[in-house]
């Protein structure tokens, strides 16, 4: 493209300056002819008709051009390269007609005479009718030849400077353009994001030090992008890895970001959660409240949403939404975090569940107490037949109250994990013997048929003294309680592969089926009345629960009504060198 306009421009150069010097030569010789003419016209003048055809031809051979001598009504009076009467009128010519108006006239053409292009300058004195016209013609190929000559050498320079031009050309292609265009491309390449982009060049000069200067910025570009990558990967493992949903979401609730923990709180299914409105995904009302909240919020704030839309199981999502800020890019944002509140909001009604049934369990006795210290102060302790009885009542109603209190500590200790946390080895055989020692008198008393029935061996377990012989105690207790005359309760010791096992049976009235799966909850009776009749607390189930819990065990029960019941509290065998220590 650019090496045509070159020839383009060269050649109309060229042209150009042929027709410039053309026209060049043909002023200068036409006013050589008009001197040339004025000289023969001066010659001419005088010279009569019988020599004028000698003094024409004298004149063209001193001046070197064809001469014509005409006279003012433009008959040929004589011509140096024709014969005069031969030739036409000349007064149409017109050098002839210029020469009559002005005294001088030129003209270019073929001359028909001569079959050749001439330049002819005519010349006379308009202002004397006698006066010829004098005219000399020089033929046009003596300018063609000088012209020839004058083109060769244009078309030689032009020629010259075309190669020198192309030459340049490849020079400045190869040092400076060429090298303008790899920088180019690479800078594309960096733009594109091809941060790996380098400009190999062995230069020493000021386009070597752009080339430098240029690798250096890609690799500061890839530092720069490596940092923010890490950066990046980094808060997306944080995030990733949190155990809490987290959200950011604008001030249109739209979701810009989500980690794992929040898709799988929220999702079902495999939609996402990022780029649509958060109540698109969750369809839960306090949700949008506390998102259209956001703008008037100036402190963070805390909802708590009983998620009724997966399945049958009850959920209950915790969220905390922080006040709207703006971002580098002038947006609104606001962060979500939310969390699975379900076990955290079961522990608080349980713990407000226990709390009511402390107090109403404390209360039950305490009023009673109350009732008789006041029926006693007002008049009846001096009344023999009352008194006593009174007295006992208080002292029974303090002795279910002091039992009382003394399961809860004990309960709230196993279940904090506080307290005497030192195990031993011990024989269960004998833990349960112990124990089943201590009840004997009320089981015969009762009437019930109290045995333990030992493991041929040894059932060393690695237990808490206190813990485990309370909690075997409440078993015996209750299959005593449980079991009316004539019954039996039999405690077994066993060890089998699965662990170690310490189980209380007895023919007592069994519990229902409905009830079985519940008689471990704290305060939970089958029969309230026959419970606190007993002296129960409905806590004594329950300790035996988190005692086995906390020895890395556990606890079941079967039983049959009418029949009897089962309870098992199963241990982990103690490792050999625990045994051995
Ligand atoms: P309580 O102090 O009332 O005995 P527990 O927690 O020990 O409290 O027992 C809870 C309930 O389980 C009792 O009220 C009783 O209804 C039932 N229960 C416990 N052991 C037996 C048993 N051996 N036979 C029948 N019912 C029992």
């Amino acid at each position: 493209m650019n090496t045509a306009a070159v020839i383009a421009f060269l050649v109309v150069t060229s042209l150009y300056l042929e027709f410039e010097f053309k026209g060049l030569l043909v002023t200068e010789a036409t006013r050589d002819l008009e001197t040339r003419a004025n000289l023969v016209s001066d010659n001419l003048a005088l010279s009569p008709d019988s020599e004028v055809q000698e003094a024409v031809a004298g004149a063209a051979r001193a001046s070197g051009t064809r001469v014509t001598l005409i006279n003012r009504s433009g008959t040929v009076r004589a011509d140096s390269e024709a014969i005069a009467d031969e030739m036409d009128d000349h007064s149409t010519r017109p050098e002839v007609i210029k020469a009559l108006e002005t005294g001088v006239g030129t003209s270019e053409r073929y001359s028909n005479t001569r079959h050749l292009d001439f330049i002819y300058v005519a010349v006379t004195d308009p202002q004397n009718p006698q006066a010829d016209i004098v005219r000399v013609a020089l033929p046009m190929r003596q300018m063609t030849t000088r012209l020839e000559v004058v083109r060769s050498t244009i078309f030689i320079t032009v020629g010259v400077l075309f190669i020198a031009g192309l030459a340049l050309s490849f020079v400045l292609a190869q040092y400076i353009v060429r090298p303008i265009e790899i920088v180019r491309s690479a800078a594309q390449e960096l733009a594109k994001g091809n941060l790996e982009v380098k400009v190999e060049m062995n230069r020493r000069d000021e386009f070597g030090q752009l080339v430098d200067a240029f690798n250096s910025m890609g690799r500061e570009m890839q530092n720069r992008v490596g940092q923010l990558e890490d950066n990046r990967r980094e808060m997306s493992t944080i995030m990733d890895n949190m155990a809490e949903g987290l959200l950011l979401v604008d001030s249109g609730g739209g979701v810009i970001l989500a980690n794992r923990a929040a898709e799988a709180l929220l999702i079902t299914g495999d939609k996402s959660l990022i780029g649509r409105p958060l109540w698109e995904t969750v369809r839960l009302p306090e949700v949008d409240e506390l998102l259209s909240s956001l703008p008037n919020l100036d402190e963070p704030r805390r909802i708590w949403v009983e998620d009724r839309t997966q399945g049958t199981q009850r959920r209950v999502l915790g969220f905390v939404a922080t006040p709207l800020f703006e971002t580098a890019k002038g947006e609104k944002h606001a962060v979500l975090l939310i969390s699975d509140a379900t076990e955290d909001q079961k522990l608080l009604e349980m713990r407000q569940d226990f709390v009511a049934n402390v107090s109403h369990e404390l209360k039950t006795p305490l009023t009673s107490i109350s009732a008789y210290v006041e029926t006693l102060l007002d008049g009846a302790a001096d009344d023999e037949s009352v008194r006593v009885p009174f007295l006992k009542k208080i002292q029974t109603n303090s002795t279910r109250l002091s039992k009382l209190v003394s399961d809860i500590l004990n309960l709230s200790r196993l279940e904090s994990g506080t307290g005497d946390e030192s195990r031993q080895l011990l024989d269960l055989n004998e833990l349960a013997t112990s124990c089943a020692d201590r009840h004997r008198e009320t089981a015969t008393n009762k009437d019930v048929a109290l045995t333990v029935h030992k493991s041929g061996q040894p059932v060393i377990a690695l237990v808490n003294e206190e813990d485990m012989t309370e909690a075997v105690d409440n078993l015996i207790v209750n299959a005593i309680s449980y079991t009316p005359s004539g019954g039996t309760v039999d405690v077994r010791i066993r060890r089998t592969d699965l662990g170690l096992l310490l189980e209380v049976e007895d023919t007592g009235c069994g519990i229902p089926e409905e009830a079985l799966s519940r008689v471990f909850e704290r305060f939970y009776r089958v029969d309230k009345a026959r419970s606190r009749a007993l002296g129960g607390t409905g806590l004594g189930l329950a300790i035996v629960k988190h005692v086995a819990i906390k020895h890395g065990g556990k606890v079941d029960a079967e039983s049959e009504v009418g029949k009897g019941s089962k309870f098992r509290i199963s241990l982990p065998a103690p490792q050999p060198q625990a045994q051995r220590g």
